[in-house]
């Protein structure tokens, strides 16, 4: 970096901040962001960490789970004695990003996400992460993101594929512009069934980061697409993705995972 070009938040953010397309204008807008990460798994774990070590303001960390072994492979926040303590993931997660961020608030919260309590938790947020391990989350956050005019990045992964596609709300497609109503329960595969490949959830979580990134330092949008990733194979397929003016959600407003049962 220039030793001209002083370094917003002191050295920590030298490096991105050097970065032209985030600069110091970009970590400025970063710090002054609030992000919620919805679901701390592998995915969402991976994401919480790279936003936290990004210079995130504000990050609230949702999961209901407690830290078991067999999550110690893929959930890279989490070590034994989180295991040992029967640790809540937001707040094991909290704990380790602190450590490695204190210049940055993070707030844990314990709790099921539902219809209940998806709005009021978007709704403290700037952005949201998918983080989640089912469709059915992800159906609930699309209604409420799409309802508040925010900006979520959905992420999945199965297996070594992940899907990755950014949710500009008003601008781009939402998740039913794409995809179909969620299938009957036990009819989707699950990563409890299926596995996952540690490095694939990686992938995943800095695919959605990066396009995380790019909403919040104000970037203009480059196109809308599903990115389609192998990592066993090294391969990641973008594919255009538009628009279905007659979606329930983004074009009728019909937003029928908000409502109650
Ligand atoms: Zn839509």
């Amino acid at each position: 970096m220039p030793a001209d070009i002083p370094s917003p938040g002191g050295a920590r953010y030298a490096r991105h901040a050097a970065l032209g397309k985030i600069g110091q204008r970009g970590q400025r807008k970063l710090s002054e962001s609030s992000v919620l990460v919805l679901g701390c798994g592998s995915i969402g774990g991976a994401q919480a960490m790279f936003l936290a070590r990004a210079g995130l303001g504000r990050l609230i960390l949702a999961d209901r789970d407690y830290v078991q072994l067999c999550n110690l492979p893929t959930q890279i926040l989490y070590d034994e004695n989180d295991v040992k303590e029967r640790a809540p993931k937001a707040e094991a997660a909290a704990r380790r990003l602190r450590a490695i961020n204190p210049e940055i608030k993070i707030e844990p919260v314990v709790a099921d996400v539902t219809a209940a309590n998806i709005e009021e938790l978007v709704g403290q947020a700037d952005l949201v992460m998918d983080g989640a391990d089912n469709f059915e989350t992800r159906f609930l956050l699309n209604d409420a993101a799409v309802k508040a005019g925010k900006p979520w990045v959905y992420g999945g992964v199965l297996g070594t594929d992940g899907m990755v596609l950014a949710v500009r709300p008003g601008q781009g497609p939402c998740l039913r512009c794409l995809f179909d109503l969620p299938a009957a329960d036990g009819r989707l595969p699950t990563c409890d069934a299926f596995g996952v490949l540690n490095t694939a959830a990686a992938w995943v979580a800095a695919l959605q980061v990066t396009e995380a990134l790019k909403i919040l330092t104000g970037a203009e949008p480059d196109g809308y697409r599903l990115h389609t990733l192998d990592i066993w194979r090294g391969t990641a397929s973008p594919v255009a993705a538009e628009r279905k003016p007659n979606c329930p959600c983004c074009g009728r407003r019909n937003f029928e995972f908000l409502k109650p049962a």
